[in-house]
């Protein structure tokens, strides 16, 4: 079944073909969340739209190489004008967390980080993002268990950005301006704009949004954006040619997808995803230097944005008093299944509207779908005249799926083939070939895009049921057997846990567990 995409660099829907020779590895990069605080639930409606993405690839045959970053330097507060305007985002975090020290109001999970180490501070919020990231059943997560990799950092890509400065200064794509700072200049790369159809000729003519007043005097043209710029003061800086700095936000994305996806493809990766605010100036400014250093016409072949989500009808904000992470939401009784199928549920290219009667229905929905896999479970030798209705309706979702994710139509179409189940009795004598857990792989075959059931149900397996002292007992042997630098008894723990359902994290404040979320 081919898979047909909304691609924003054409403004089009597009058969999906992968780079693959072979047809069957697909590599993706998504931009991730920047490690300066929770992420909230819009956040986590451009990664989930990005996990579904993933999961209908899987689902319609493809091996998937996802790459999503988590950064945690030189996000500038004020980075839709560019040039390093504003603060870094993890000296925002930074400040926050040292002010709410010294008012006696550091969070209780907060109390162990040291506010004056910025490293410290993105490790605590990388953490944080990977406990929710794995509660939303981002499949992503499972594998970088095994492969941090696939979830890197830019401070651990320091070296390969300046090698990349270098090359675009060689390429004459950069420039060496009389701030200190190094420019891309947007007029090397005549196609600069047609992303997002921001041209140079439109930013100087102000047509384009703002600029940045600051650095205008310099710059070769009014859209020309920093790659590096030198600033002994700032929060986390490293050596480089042009001196003591930290790299531009733009360029760090280019560098990690070209290095962890972009190896065997001359720096061409598939898709690249993002949410609506990321065409404009930062995925525009990717594509100028990673084609602007591989001489390549594409970056990524497609691109993929989701609109962006408003919750109870207005534009979220802390102001407003309508700014929910995922914590504020569990915290109000909420499961992640429910909160995953609404964030889930409308199309990624139409604006969301989060609600919290949206969120009732999606509980409501999760439960139907949780009673009728049971049932399915329990019948699962029932005979059944073939194809029952799940299994019937499948190629239907697939197809939903394929039409640019219509995931609220693959819904509909699993609903009423779940409607033909009446799960209140026993089911009717069958006389077909088949048996009711051919229904059961076919609403499992179902989820494995939504991917709510398997999450309500870890849920439902609450701590209580879980021997939590000998949880404790087994992660103080591991950390005995660390400190004695004993890594097979180590890993030896580590993967009983693992056996018992329990997933381990070694974070700045210790040790801590969680059960396991598959996928
Ligand atoms: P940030 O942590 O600010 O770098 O943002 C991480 C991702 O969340 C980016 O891809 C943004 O485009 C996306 N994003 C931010 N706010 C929203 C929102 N309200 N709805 C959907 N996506 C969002
Ligand atoms: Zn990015």
């Amino acid at each position: 079944m081919t898979l047909r995409l909304y691609n924003t660099l054409t403004n089009q829907e597009e058969d999906f073909t992968p780079l693959d020779p072979a047809g069957k590895r697909v590599t993706f990069y998504s931009c991730g969340p920047t490690v300066y605080d929770y992420a909230h639930i819009g956040n986590f409606r451009s990664f989930l739209n990005a996990d579904v993405l993933r999961r209908t690839l899987e689902l319609v045959g493809y091996e998937v190489e996802h790459v999503m970053n988590m950064t945690d330097v030189g996000h500038m507060t004020d980075d839709d004008i560019a040039d390093g305007a504003g603060e870094d985002k993890m000296q925002v975090a930074a400040n926050r967390l040292l002010q709410a020290k010294k008012s006696g109001k550091l969070p209780a999970d907060a109390a162990e980080i040291d506010p004056t180490d910025p490293y410290a501070v993105a490790d605590f919020y990388a953490d944080a993002f990977v406990d929710d990231a794995r509660r939303l059943g981002l499949k992503l997560i499972h594998e970088a268990d095994e492969r941090p990799e696939l979830m890197p950092r830019p401070t651990r890509y320091i070296e390969p950005m300046i090698q990349l400065v270098a090359t675009l200064i060689e390429n004459d794509h950069a420039y060496l301006a009389d701030d200190g700072v190094v420019y891309f200049s947007v007029q090397s790369f005549p196609a600069y704009g047609r992303l997002s159809g921001n041209s140079p000729d439109k930013i100087r003519s102000g047509e384009g949004g703002r600029v940045n007043e600051a650095t205008q005097a310099v710059k070769k043209h009014p859209a020309d954006f920093m790659l590096w710029k030198p600033d002994p003061s700032h929060v986390m800086k490293w050596p480089s040619p042009w001196g003591e700095g930290y790299p531009g936000w733009h360029l760090e994305c280019s560098v990690m997808a070209m290095a962890l996806l972009g190896a065997n493809t001359d720096g061409v990766i598939d898709i690249h995803s993002g949410g609506e605010d990321n065409i404009f100036p930062h995925h525009e400014c990717e594509i100028a230097q990673t084609c602007g250093a591989t001489g390549q016409a594409h970056f990524a072949r497609y691109w993929f944005h989701t609109r962006f989500l408003i919750v109870e009808g207005q534009k979220m904000s802390k102001s407003k008093g309508n700014f929910y992470t995922l914590r504020d939401l569990m915290a109000k009784g909420a499961s992640p299944a429910a909160i995953r199928l609404e964030l889930i549920k409308t199309h990624y290219r139409s604006q969301a509207n989060f609600t919290f009667q949206g969120l009732t229905d999606s509980q409501r929905q999760v439960d139907r779908w949780s009673r009728l896999h049971d049932w399915l479970d329990e019948n699962s030798a029932a005979p059944l005249d073939e194809p029952g209705p799940l299994t019937a309706a499948l190629p239907a979702f697939k197809a939903a799926l394929c039409a640019d994710l219509n995931v609220s139509g693959a819904i509909g179409t699993l609903n009423e083939a779940a409607s033909r189940h009446d799960t209140s009795r026993k089911p009717p004598a069958g006389h077909g070939a088949g048996t009711y857990a051919d229904e059961l792989r076919a609403l499992r075959a179902m989820d494995s895009v939504l991917g709510v059931l398997k999450l309500e149900r870890q849920a439902s397996v609450s701590q209580s049921d879980l021997d939590v002292s000998l949880i404790g007992t087994m992660i103080a042997q591991r950390n005995a057997a660390r400190t004695a630098k004993d890594w097979a008894a180590a890993d030896r723990l580590r993967d009983e846990l693992l056996e018992m359902g329990i997933a381990i994290k070694d974070g700045p404040s210790g040790t801590t567990w969680s059960p396991v979320v598959s996928s």
